[in-house]
């Protein structure tokens, strides 16, 4: 809720949000209907990307901009994949190979707790204004307050599968293939929060000493 007078606070994220959603539209609807479809939600010329952070009210648009013109099914493919896409980014350019070489070693969850500090630490690069938590207990998971891929949606399941799938295939390719991401509930459904949890099969629970290890390890990604 916004007070009388307060200052308005413009939220900034990466522009993969809209560079790899826009990619995946490419390969699913063709390159004619992607580029017109994002050009309309973002105001930028047909074909051309942004190259550095934009304002959360552009990513909004485009999501709604996707939710009203594909089918359910269609959407959800073409939001995972931009997900995919955007942790491949990250892999390739963000995350420094020695760390990512560190983390395929260690154990799984452990892995995943240094991953989830590495995220913890650059929520500024993906939320916007959402407030980000992170939980490290028996299931570890990460929820948005103010999630900006589902803001002002209304549904009836779980909606936001581009953080979801992002969140997926950096815990599977950097600390266990096994890891799935469920968003457990969704802000579009009503839920005070999106709920993203990392469940694995099978597994080592997480233990104090792992905790400890985690605040005193040399290498941290950030
Ligand atoms: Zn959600």
């Amino acid at each position: 809720m916004t007070h009388p007078g307060a200052r308005t606070v413009r939220g900034r994220i990466g522009p993969n949000a809209i560079i790899q959603t826009a990619a995946a539209l490419r390969e699913r609807v063709g390159i004619a209907r992607a580029d017109a479809l994002v050009a309309a939600a973002t105001g930028r010329a047909l074909g051309t990307w942004p190259e550095t952070m934009v304002d959360e009210s552009e990513v909004i648009r485009l999501v709604h901009a996707v939710h009203d013109d594909l089918d359910p099914a269609l959407r959800e493919a073409v939001m995972r994949d931009a997900g995919v896409r955007t942790a491949e980014y990250l892999l390739a350019n963000r995350i420094p190979r020695a760390a990512q070489r560190v983390l395929r070693l260690l154990p799984g969850a452990l892995s995943l707790r240094l991953l989830l500090l590495a995220i913890s630490r650059h929520t500024w690069t993906f939320a916007g204004t959402a407030h980000v938590e992170i939980r490290y207990g028996a299931t570890a998971s990460l929820s948005m307050h103010g999630c900006p891929m589902c803001r002002g949606l209304r549904a009836t399941a779980p909606d936001c599968h581009y953080v979801a799938a992002t969140l997926e295939h950096l815990a599977q390719r950097l600390a266990d293939a096994a890891y799935e991401v469920v968003e457990t509930s969704c802000e579009a459904q009503g839920a005070s929060a999106c709920r993203f949890e990392f469940r694995r099969e099978w597994g080592s629970p997480v233990t104090p000493t792992t905790v400890g290890l985690l605040l005193t390890h040399p290498y941290a990604m950030g």
